[in-house]
């Protein structure tokens, strides 16, 4: 997720090219609906990198709009 740094945000989780995601725990106090979102979009950056359409194509896949 691209959350850190410049925009002000803390970074909650990221996907990294090891095949792992990393979750910050203080995702543990947000709705888990908050929690399945950044996982799905970690899940997907392990399979596109980029914001694109094929991002969204595959978020939708898992957490339809
Ligand atoms: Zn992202």
């Amino acid at each position: 997720m691209d959350t850190g740094g410049q925009n002000g945000f803390r970074q909650t989780a990221k996907a990294v090219q090891q095949n792992a995601i990393w979750l910050n725990l203080q995702l543990a106090k947000k709705p888990p609906e908050c929690l399945e979102h950044n996982l799905v979009h970690e899940v997907v950056h392990l399979l596109e990198c980029h914001h694109n359409g094929r991002f969204q194509e595959l978020t939708t896949r898992f957490v339809p709009i």
